[in-house]
């Protein structure tokens, strides 16, 4: 088996959107690795910056552990991520450093621009880690094929307008939402940040429901949607439904959207 690497924006954005996918794909012997584009530091409503951030790279290391991933931090920060050389760098010695088969990344339409930020970073250092003078500011060794690209499912599950996302699939997560629950959980700061700020009750169960919304539009309990990249370059076979077989669910045409996922 080879590597994935889900690199999101947030430490925990992996775990509300695509966990249940990586755990599935560890069972099956895949090397995971989860990268954040920032440290989380303004995810609290008390702690300064510097603490927040040890307090979150920590609670991001045990969420990969306990599936037996490998947490990276790609060295940015909340509220600053920008589509510029030094971000690029990040992205790209993130990239360089797993060389992976298949890359997942927030989608590029989503309610925070950092999370859209993260998606073109990502997207573009799946595209350019394997040119060889690209300088990404500390020695590496450039990747020899371009990655399988999927996009994760917005964090409303819909645009900023309210549109559902295009999904080209939908993965049957339910027997792995325990382990999906348990990763997030690892999350606890982010408990008193998202109460503060967002209003949730219980952050928890706002990734329960929203897994759940996506597993009633194939007819499961739980499940998590995903968009292919499928311009030059990227391979256009969908991977996921080789591994997964009949728990990924393909969904015909690019503007297909699912029932039942608006609350
Ligand atoms: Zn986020």
């Amino acid at each position: 088996m080879d590597r994935v690497l889900a690199f999101g924006c947030h430490p925990d954005d992996v775990e509300f959107q695509a966990a249940g996918t990586l755990i599935l794909l560890a069972e099956r012997g895949w090397e995971i690795h989860i990268a954040t584009m920032t440290g989380g530091e303004l995810g609290h409503p008390t702690l300064p910056p510097q603490q927040i951030r040890a307090r979150r790279l920590e609670e991001a290391r045990r969420a990969a552990e306990s599936i037996g991933a490998t947490y990276h931090y790609a060295g940015g920060h909340d509220l600053e991520v920008q589509y510029d050389s030094p971000y690029r760098r990040r992205a790209v010695r993130v990239m360089r450093e797993v060389d992976p088969l298949l890359v997942f990344t927030n989608p590029p339409m989503d309610y925070l621009p950092d999370h859209e930020e993260t998606s073109r970073l990502v997207r573009n250092a799946a595209y350019i880690a394997s040119i060889p003078n690209y300088d990404c500011g500390v020695p590496t060794t450039p990747t020899n094929r371009f990655p399988y690209l999927y996009y994760w499912n917005a964090s409303s599950l819909t645009d900023i307008f309210g549109r559902p996302l295009p999904l080209s699939c939908v993965v049957d997560i339910s027997d792995m939402m325990g382990g999906k629950l348990a990763m997030l959980r690892c999350h606890e700061s982010q408990r008193e940040w998202l109460a503060h700020h967002n209003n949730y009750d219980d952050y928890t169960e706002i990734m329960r429901k929203r897994s759940e919304r996506q597993g009633q539009g194939i007819g499961v309990a739980y499940a998590e949607g995903f968009i292919q990249q499928r311009s030059t370059g990227h391979p256009q076979d969908n991977i996921l439904k080789e591994i997964l077989g009949e728990l990924c669910v393909e969904l015909p045409g690019a503007a297909t959207s699912l029932p039942g996922r608006h609350t």
